[in-house]
């Protein structure tokens, strides 16, 4: 097993990435603090995972709560050595400069920018008490690529983590700490479905991407282990793309 006796708290993990995550971290022999908004859902998977996964409430744009979310880890299973930052939203009505309200702007940025910021303010220490471990953040594709279909608060966003996770992994790596951004590609998760909710919006953004196809949360998944586990010793400060080709194209195949 490629997490044997390692903890790892991942939030948003009710859904899509979060969720496939947990499940593989926990069959790869891995402690899970499952952590987000959706508690229905959250305790849902947590209990589908047995006495080694524990959910706890907490909204990644509150500091409070990302107090309370590690030292929940701490307290339940005695450390903290991954930290998945994944919690993220995507907001209809984010749109290009002129059409973005300042209030979604603000919500966007608490949530996915914020958010990761929250996470490592707190669980970085809980970290440097473990000796060291690994951080990942979920940026994205669109913090390296822009689009004409703009959700400018999204992007920027990411942009930030991107950013962010680069600096902290040069601040931290002699600490033991790895700090990399995962950049999914266009998944096939709620998240983006329930904006391409048509053949045609689906297809029309398919185009882009060389493999003919939306990515899937396991693959997603299946990247964070490998950034959560020892195998990863010499990675830090990377954008992990993960995406079809998406990022590396200018003509696609026909
Ligand atoms: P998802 O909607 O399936 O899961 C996101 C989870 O985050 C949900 O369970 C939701 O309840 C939770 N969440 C929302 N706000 C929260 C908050 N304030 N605090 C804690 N949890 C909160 O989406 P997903 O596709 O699994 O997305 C996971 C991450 O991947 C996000 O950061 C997203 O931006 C990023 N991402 C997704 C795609 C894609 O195409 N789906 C592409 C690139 C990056």
């Amino acid at each position: 097993m490629r997490l044997e006796n390692k903890v790892a708290l991942i939030t948003g993990a009710a859904s899509g990435i979060g969720k496939e995550t947990a499940e593989l971290f926990a069959r790869e022999g891995a402690s899970i603090i499952l952590t987000d908004v959706n508690d229905t859902e959250g305790e849902t998977v947590a209990g589908t995972l047995g006495d080694n996964a524990t959910y706890i409430h907490a909204d990644v744009s509150k500091d409070a709560d990302c107090q309370s979310m590690i030292a929940h880890a701490e307290s339940t299973f005695g450390k903290l050595d991954i930290l998945f930052n994944n919690a993220g939203i995507m907001h209809s009505d984010d749109g290009d400069s002129e059409s973005t309200d300042e209030g979604i702007w603000d919500l966007t940025m608490n949530v996915n920018l914020k958010g990761v910021f929250l996470g490592c303010k707190h669980g970085i220490p809980a970290l440097k008490r473990a000796g060291g471990g690994s951080i990942i953040n979920t940026a994205s594709f669109v913090a390296l690529l822009g689009a004409a279909t703009p959700q400018l608060a999204y992007t920027a966003s990411k942009g930030g983590v991107l950013a962010m996770s680069r600096e902290l992994a040069v601040i931290h790596a002699r600490e033991n700490i790895r700090v990399n951004a995962l950049c999914p590609g266009p998944l096939r998760t709620e998240l983006l479905m329930k904006f391409l909710n048509t053949e045609e919006k689906k297809q029309r953004r398919l185009v882009h991407v060389p493999m003919g196809r939306f990515g899937e949360a396991r693959e997603m998944a299946q990247a964070a282990l490998y950034l959560a586990s020892d195998e990863s010793s010499f990675v830090t400060g990377t954008e992990f793309t993960v995406d079809g080709g998406i990022t590396a194209a200018y003509v696609t195949p026909e």
